[in-house]
Parts: C-alpha cells; structure tokens; sequence
C-alpha cells in the first residue's frame, strides 16, 4: 500500500486550480465519518466504504452516535470492528442529552478497554428534536462538563463541534467561539465544523476563533450534496444554510442519480480548492457510508492510494 501525499500549498488568493493543488505538494490531513449501520446489508455497504478510504490514512475516522444514544451498541460494535479489522484510528461519538453521569462514564470506561483513544464529545439534542434542550438531572449539563468527565476518566484525545453559521440554540456567533474556547480549555484538542458551502464563512468564523485564543485546528467538515433534498433537512435542523445557487443547481434532477453525482464532485472540487486557498490544510469528511465521491475529492486534494489505482487500471 502507498500513499501519495501531495496536495497545494496555500496560494493566498492568486485562484487554487485542481493543477495547482496537484503540482504543490504540501501536507494535508483527512478525516472521514461514517453512520452506525441498521441492517446487515447496510454494514456490509459501510465496510466496503471503510476499505475503499482505508489506505488513503486518514488522521482518524468517527462513528456518530444516534440522537439521545440510540445507536449506542451500534456505534460501540462499528467502532470495535474498525479497532479489530482495521488499521484505522476510530474516534467515537458521544452525546450527553439523556443519560446520567453514570451511564457516560460507563460508556467512555467501555470505549478506553475497548482500545479506542479519541471521543467526538457532544451535547446532543433531545430525542426527535422535541423541544429545548434540558440536561439530565444527573448529567453532564454542557459539553465542557462531558470533555472533564471524560478526562477524569482516561486520557482521551478529544474532538468537539463548532458552527460557522452558529448553533440554531445559540444567541450569537460570538457565544459560539466563547463556548468553543471553553470545550478547549476543558481539554479538546480539534473542532470539526458543520458542514457548509460558504468558505469565506469557515474562514471568517477560524479566524474569529483565533482572535478569541481558540488554538486548536478548526476543520472544516464537507459533505457531498447528491441528495440535496436530504441535506436541507438536515441543514435546517443544525444550523447550516444551503445557499440558492445549489438548490438551483439540483433542480428538475431529482430521477437523474448520474448528473447528481457528476454534479455533487464538481461543488466538492470547487470547495476543497477555496478552503486550500484560504490556508485549511485537515478536512473532515461526512462521508455518509459513501466512499466515492470523498475519495474523488481526497484524490483532488493530491491524496490517493496510487497501487489501489493501479489495481483498477490493470483489471
Ligand atoms: C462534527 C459534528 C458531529 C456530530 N455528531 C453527532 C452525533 O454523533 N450524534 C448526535 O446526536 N448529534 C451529532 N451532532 C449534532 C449535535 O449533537 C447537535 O448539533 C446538537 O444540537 C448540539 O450538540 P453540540 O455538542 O454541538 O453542542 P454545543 O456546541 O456544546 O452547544 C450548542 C448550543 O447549545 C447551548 N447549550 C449547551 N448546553 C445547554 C443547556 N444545558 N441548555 C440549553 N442550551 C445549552 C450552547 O450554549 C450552544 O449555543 C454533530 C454535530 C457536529 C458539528
């Protein structure tokens, strides 16, 4: 297995080309998310994705957490496999809406035995949206209690959320930053956004971030828009905009999965090089247990796994 590393180096703002990037080696970090599986068949798609992104050697890939801990056994099995079967560093997600002190602790001892070292720590949100959030009674009450619990517990590397386009709960950008500084100063060492299409708001919101002493890498978070229907919904419950343009850009193609995809690589492409020319070098992939459409844009950012290419031209 090789892997190629050789992606743009920041260009300031003479205009990324993919040429650029390719012709520019300079380090560049991935990381990919996936889903816990609900069927059998849905696990072997999950796997086939996981080994397709594999030999890319992303910094770390993470296992989301169903809203409330639904997915709790699922998310811990998928997370388990990755440490079994892999070569991967998998980063479990965990939420702290609706369960006690107790019920986490457990959680994080069982990840630690487990073998895994990296937590997404979240507050969550209420089971089916209902509602403001309320802690448990019992619980962690906020994101920063979660990450000093968990540190209390083992010494876990620590990822946490940030929102360029603030958090739907939050009265303002700037108590969003004030709350990220606070999830790094009770011992989280990344933030992953939200993902969004408006770079210039990623790069606005790092450099507010690093005004406000946050000095930890905010990565931004990138999702492919194949189903654009989808990802609005998803955008108008978590505090990401879809702008008009790409709206437009899908419509009348709902029966026409080809062109969605064809379509879905090309606002990738336009997305990694804008986030290279405003100096992002890691970049965290929803990959929604797709492996394709994130390996083509890893491929753009000049990462690939040349003797799996190889593989495919020779067959
Ligand atoms: C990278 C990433 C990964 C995610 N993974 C998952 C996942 O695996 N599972 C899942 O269910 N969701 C996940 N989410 C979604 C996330 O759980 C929701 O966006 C949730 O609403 C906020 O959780 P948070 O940790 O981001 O909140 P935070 O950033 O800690 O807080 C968000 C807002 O809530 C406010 N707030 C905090 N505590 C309270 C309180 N006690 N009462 C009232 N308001 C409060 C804060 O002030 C802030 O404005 C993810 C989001 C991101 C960006």
């Amino acid at each position: 297995m090789v892997c190629e590393r050789a992606a743009g180096a920041r260009q300031g703002k003479s205009g990324m080309t993919l040429r650029k990037l390719i012709a520019s080696p300079a380090p560049i970090a991935v990381s990919f998310e996936f889903f816990p599986p609900k069927t059998a068949e849905a696990e072997e798609n999950l796997w086939r994705c996981i080994k397709r992104l594999e030999p890319l050697q992303p910094s770390f890939v993470s296992v989301t957490y169903g809203a409330g801990g639904s997915t709790r056994e699922r998310t811990h099995s998928t997370v388990k496999r990755i440490v079994q079967e892999t070569s991967l560093k998998p980063a479990a997600h965990l939420t702290c809406v609706g369960s006690s002190r107790c019920e986490i602790d457990e959680i994080v001892r069982d990840y630690w035995d487990a073998g895994v070292r990296h937590i997404v720590a979240l507050r969550g949100d209420m089971p089916d949206m209902e509602g403001r959030y309320r802690s448990h009674p019992d619980g962690y009450d906020s994101t920063p209690a979660l990450i000093e619990g968990i540190r209390a517990l083992a010494p876990f590397e620590i990822s946490v959320s940030a929102y360029p386009e603030r958090h739907p709960d939050s009265p303002s950008l700037a108590h969003d930053v004030e709350l990220l500084k606070r999830k790094v100063d009770s011992g989280a060492s990344r933030a992953l956004t939200q993902f969004g299409f408006d770079t210039e708001v990623v790069a606005s919101f790092r450099d507010a971030c690093a005004r406000a002493g946050v000095d930890v890498p905010i990565v931004p978070g990138l999702i492919p828009t194949t189903n654009i229907k989808g990802i609005a919904r998803m955008a108008a419950r978590s505090g990401a905009s879809v702008p008009e343009w790409l709206s437009r850009l899908y419509e009348g193609l709902s029966e026409d999965a080809d062109t969605r995809r064809v379509l879905a690589a090309a606002v990738l492409a336009e997305q990694v090089q804008e986030l290279r020319e405003h100096g992002f070098d890691e970049f965290h992939f929803y990959t929604l247990n797709q492996a394709d459409l994130t390996y083509a844009a890893c491929c753009m950012l000049g990462l690939k796994d040349v003797e799996w290419a190889r593989k495919a031209v020779a067959s």
